[in-house]
Order: structure tokens, then C-alpha cells, then sequence
């Protein structure tokens, strides 16, 4: 259900005068972190003589606007960035222009929690919630002062085109747009669809599904799943629990409460774990060294569309890493780069394997051993990626070299993207106890005897971008024709500047529902695609058209 609020807390006060000029009308469809740069970008973008004639009305259930529900600020502590503050500045737009310190988490840090306020911090994501949500007020208070804005708390299921505009109906009033942004995200945070035959608790939210009354300490927990929502569960289920990890001569040691789980099995198809982010320990590389393997996959965007994944982009990276191991004396190939990956990914590993793999990782992240080739793929990755990124969306790769991409990216999320080191210490730490162990597949034929194995079983895998809600806003348009489904990749097929078509002009959609069509949509930074912007420009330029 939709209810409109207006709120002390933002200030909303127009009269229904004011409300008559502002007569372009723009929905936005959920408003995290990208429904708020879609506010931000309308403001910076457009004329104030224009931005006086819209009408904008935000759609979204959570309460704090601009943070929604990935960053609650009222989430548990537990639960970690795995972004370095550094790379946090909601106003940075421009990836060749800085904006000032104050305005970034490192600023804002510094006066709300100035003992976090170091640039290699991972905080809690409910302090990212408390920052996004400051940026949404800041942004709300600016076009409030010329246009008419907005917000009912609900949810969206239902839009429909009529004539030259869009209409949002609840059951009870039916609203017209010229204008719709969709921006849903991960539709809130869901589980991926497993079989009926398995009974599993998704671990979001993990304040009520891992609960005491849900999860008894003591209990045994089967647990699928080796990502970062696995180790948020973990963590929540021990450190959560008034567990204490203390400094160790190498990795840390885990200190029972005694309110923790007995043991926690981890299972995962591949076996194959995330690897440590660096800290800030490492010797840095200077950013003159990326430069040369940025302008040759630059070079490439003349043959976009036509482009081969292994020719034109993994061999640059592969390349890049050995060279990056070359200038800290290492004497690598890239053929040995190849190799190493290729043993990495070809087979199930077992839990040895994994721990070591995780412990060499750890070490590398801190310091304590040289830089080898895990380390050197994962920075390479994380380094190219503006530029990986913008070779490959929009169709850049030819079909045929599309599943090789989809393979090796997955590998990549995990050597690149994993959690910050002292997550991956923390979770050493546990298995060291014995509190958590990893587990082969449990086999279909076997389940029975798996239930009675464990106390409860436990799904830690989120939805993929792929999977969208069912009967939600996303599949009833897809169901309803209004949005294409890219056949390749199996995403929402969008324009540059988010348009999803010109047989539903005034219609745009931002996100993860693009993934693979828009490559690398989860996360925070706004300087790695520009589709934000370019719709915000789309609006000034149809404003101007209209007025
Ligand atoms: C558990 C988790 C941890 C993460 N950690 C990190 C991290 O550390 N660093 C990082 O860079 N990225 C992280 N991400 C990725 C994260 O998705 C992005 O950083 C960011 O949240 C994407 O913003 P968004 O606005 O596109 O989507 P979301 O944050 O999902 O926001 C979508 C909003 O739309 C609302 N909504 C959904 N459906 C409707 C509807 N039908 N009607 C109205 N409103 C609706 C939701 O309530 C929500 O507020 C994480 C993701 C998850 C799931």
C-alpha cells in the first residue's frame, strides 16, 4: 500500500497554487542510492527557470531516503562496507575532478565519527545509510527551493503508458507522469530461487532471520553460500553475538560468547572463496603504471560490438598483472598469470585448498608476504575496470565471447571484489576454532539425512540480477512487453542515457535490472557510468523542447 507522507523531518510544505505551475511531473521508483543521484543530477543539470516547472514525486518504502534498505543506518555495526571509505564521495561525479574533502565520507566522517575518519576505513554500511541520507536532505532542501517535490512511502507494482505519459496506480489513486525513473535496485534484498524440495532460511534480514528466537546458540546450521552475504551471516551469528575477536600473533582469535551457533557448514558450488582486499600496508603502485593498459583497451571502443573477451581484454589484464609483479621484482609472465588462473578456476576446491588460499590472501593484504599473482589479477581487474566496463556494455562483445566474459567475471568478483582483510582474518579466525567448517554439496538424494544432520539450513546467495521479483514492478513491465529483455544477457535492455526504448519514450530504468547490458551496477561510485547524468541532461533538453 502507498501512503503520501509529509513529514516534519524533510520539511515538505507547498500550496496547492504552488503545485499548478509545476506542471512537468517526474516519478522516481525508488530512492537508494541511485534514485538519489538521479535528484542530485537534476539539479546540477537543469536551469532554475526550468527546474521551477517540475513536479517530482519519490516512491519508496524505507524511511531514509537516499540510503533505502542496503544501507539502513539502523542495521547492525557488524555488517561492513566492502568499499574503502576513500572511494565514497556521493558529490563525485567526474572521475577527472575531485570535489572537496568536507564534502566526502572522509569529511563527513570527520565530524560525525572522527574516529573512523581514515581513508582506508571499511565502516558499517549503516554509517554509509546516515551519510547517503544527510546527501538526500542536502539534495531535497536545494530543489525544494524551486520545484515541487514529493515523497509517498510504498511500494510500486503496477505503471502503465497511456497516451504520451505514464501512470502509477495504487488501487486508489491513479497518478500521471511524463516522466518515470525506475530505480529498484536489488528489488529489496532477496533470496535466489531454490529448489522447492529444500527448506532454507534466507538470511536477510539478519536482525530477525538470525535472531536468538530463530537461530539458538548452540544449534548446528548448514549454510549455502561463500560470498559476502555468507560472511555477513557468519559474522552476525558470532561477533553479533557479543563474540569478541582479540589480537593474535598472526590472525586474530575468536573469544566465545557462548550465544554462538555450535558450528556453521559452509557450502558453495565451486568451493572457491573471496579473496582479501589489500590495505593499506602494501606498497602502493603509482598511477602512471596503469596508463599504457588503459589507452590500449581504450583503443578497442573503435570495434565495439565486434569485440572478442579473451583477445581484446583478458590478455591486456593478464599482461598488466605480470607486469605490475615485474615492477616489484618479480619475474612473472603472462603466461604464468594464465596459468595460475586457470588452475584456480577449473576445479571444485576443497576446504584446505580454500583456507590456504584465503590465508595467502590475508597475508599479501597486510604486508607479510610479497605480492604474487591473485594479488596482482585482483588490482589489475579492480584498476581496469572503468575501462572494462565501458568495452563491454551496451553490447561491446561479440555474442559468441559473451559466456567466456560471464565465466571469468564471476572468477573475478571473487579475486577482486572480496571482502576487506580483516574480514577474511575474522573468518580464518572461526574456522581455526572449528565453529565454522566447509562442507561439500550436500547431494539431492541425501537431504532427508541433512535435515537431520543440522538445526537449521540457511541460504546466504542473493538474487542474481537476473531474477526479478515475481509480480513486481520489473517482471509485470517485462511481462507487459514495455521493457526488452537483451536476449545475450538477459538484462533490461537501456539507452545511454537509461531510456529503455522509443516505443515507451519518457521511461527509464538505472541499475542492476541492466546488468550485463550495463556491466558492473553494484556499487557506490558514480564516475563508472555516466547514465545518470545523461538522462538528467535528456530532462533540460525536453524541458526546454516543451516550455
Ligand atoms: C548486502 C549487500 C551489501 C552491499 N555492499 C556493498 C558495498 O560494500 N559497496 C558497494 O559499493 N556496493 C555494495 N552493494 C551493492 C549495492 O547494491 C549498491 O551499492 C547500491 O545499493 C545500489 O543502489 P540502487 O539504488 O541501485 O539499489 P538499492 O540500494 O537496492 O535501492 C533500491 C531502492 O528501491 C526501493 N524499491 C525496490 N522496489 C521498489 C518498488 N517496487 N517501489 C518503490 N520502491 C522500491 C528499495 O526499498 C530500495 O531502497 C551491496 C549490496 C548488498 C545487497
Amino acid at each position: 500500500m502507498m501512503s503520501t507522507l509529509s513529514t516534519d523531518r524533510l520539511d515538505v510544505v507547498h500550496s496547492s497554487s504552488q503545485r499548478d505551475v509545476h506542471s512537468f511531473r517526474i516519478a522516481i521508483i525508488g530512492c537508494g542510492p541511485r534514485g538519489l543521484q538521479c535528484l542530485e543530477a537534476i539539479f546540477r543539470r537543469v536551469e532554475v527557470s526550468q527546474l521551477k516547472r517540475l513536479h517530482i514525486i519519490i516512491f519508496e518504502p524505507t524511511d531514509t531516503l537516499g540510503a533505502g534498505r542496503i544501507y539502513d543506518p539502523s542495521q547492525s555495526h557488524v555488517l561492513k562496507m566492502n568499499l574503502a571509505i576513500q572511494y565514497l564521495d556521493f558529490w563525485r561525479t567526474d572521475k577527472d575532478k575531485q570535489t572537496c574533502r568536507s564534502m566526502s565520507m572522509v569529511g563527513w566522517l570527520s565530524q560525525h565519527y572522527p574516529d573512523m575518519a581514515m581513508s582506508d576505513q571499511f565502516v558499517p554500511r549503516a554509517i554509509v545509510g546516515e551519510y547517503l541520507h544527510d546527501c538526500f536532505k542536502t539534495v531535497w532542501k536545494s530543489l525544494k527551493q524551486y520545484a515541487f517535490i514529493e515523497w509517498k512511502r510504498g511500494i510500486v507494482q503496477d505503471l502503465r503508458q497511456a497516451d504520451q505519459s505514464w501512470i502509477i496506480d495504487d488501487g486508489l489513486t491513479a497518478e500521471r507522469f511524463d516522466h518515470v525513473v525506475v530505480t529498484t535496485g536489488h528489488e529489496g534484498i532477496r533470496a535466489s530461487r531454490i529448489s522447492d524440495r529444500v527448506r532454507e532460511e534466507f538470511v536477510f534480514p539478519v536482525e530477525t532471520q538470525l535472531s536468538r528466537d530463530r537461530v539458538s546458540p548452540g544449534t548446528k546450521i548448514l549454510l549455502r553460500g561463500f560470498g559476502l552475504t555468507a560472511i555477513d551471516a557468519i559474522l552476525m551469528l558470532t561477533e553479533g553475538r557479543e563474540g569478541k575477536f582479540v589480537e593474535g600473533s598472526h590472525l586474530p582469535v575468536y573469544v566465545k560468547s557462548l550465544q554462538e551457533p555450535s558450528r556453521i557448514d559452509i557450502y558453495s558450488r565451486s568451493g572457491r572463496p573471496m579473496l582479501a582486499k589489500p590495505t593499506a600496508k602494501m606498497e602502493p603502485i603509482q598511477s602512471d603504471f596503469w596508463q599504457p593498459f588503459k589507452a590500449d583497451l581504450d583503443g578497442k571502443l573503435l570495434r565495439h560490438g565486434h569485440l572478442q573477451f579473451q583477445e581484446d581484454i583478458w590478455f591486456v589484464v593478464i599482461e598488466a598483472a605480470a607486469a605490475l609483479l615485474n615492477e616489484s621484482g618479480q619475474s612473472v609472465t603472462a603466461e604464468q598469470v594464465q596459468a595460475w588462473y586457470q588452475g584456480w578456476s577449473r576445479y571444485e576446491m576443497n576446504f584446505a585448498a580454500s583456507r590456504r588460499a584465503m590465508l595467502q590472501s590475508y597475508d599479501v593484504a597486510n604486508g607479510h608476504r610479497p605480492k604474487d599473482i591473485p594479488f596482482a589479477l585482483g588490482e589489475t581487474w579492480r584498476k581496469l575496470y572503468p575501462e572494462i566496463v565501458g568495452l563491454i556494455s551496451h553490447g561491446g562483445l561479440k555474442i559468441e565471447s559473451w559466456s567466456y566474459y560471464q565465466t571469468t567475471q564471476r572468477e573475478m568478483e571473487r579475486i577482486a571484489f572480496g571482502p576487506p582483510a580483516f574480514n577474511v582474518g575474522k573468518l580464518l579466525a572461526l574456522m581455526r576454532t572449528g565453529i565454522v567448517r566447509y562442507c561439500k554439496v550436500p547431494q539431492q538424494s541425501n537431504q532427508d539425512n541433512q535435515c537431520d544432520l543440522y538445526d537449521v539450513r540457511l541460504n546466504a546467495v542473493l538474487a542474481a540480477p537476473q531474477e526479478f521479483q515475481s509480480r513486481g514492478l520489473l517482471s509485470n513491465l517485462i511481462a507487459a512487453g514495455v521493457v526488452q529483455i537483451e536476449k545475450t544477457t538477459n538484462a533490461i535492455r537501456i539507452n545511454r542515457d537509461g531510456g529503455v526504448g522509443p516505443h515507451a519514450s519518457g521511461l527509464s530504468v538505472f541499475g542492476r535490472a541492466t546488468e550485463g547490458w550495463v556491466v558492473g551496477n553494484d556499487t557506490l561510485s558514480r564516475t563508472l557510468h555516466q547514465h545518470v547524468d545523461n538522462w538528467a541532461e535528456t530532462i533540460a533538453a525536453e524541458l526546454v523542447k516543451t516550455a
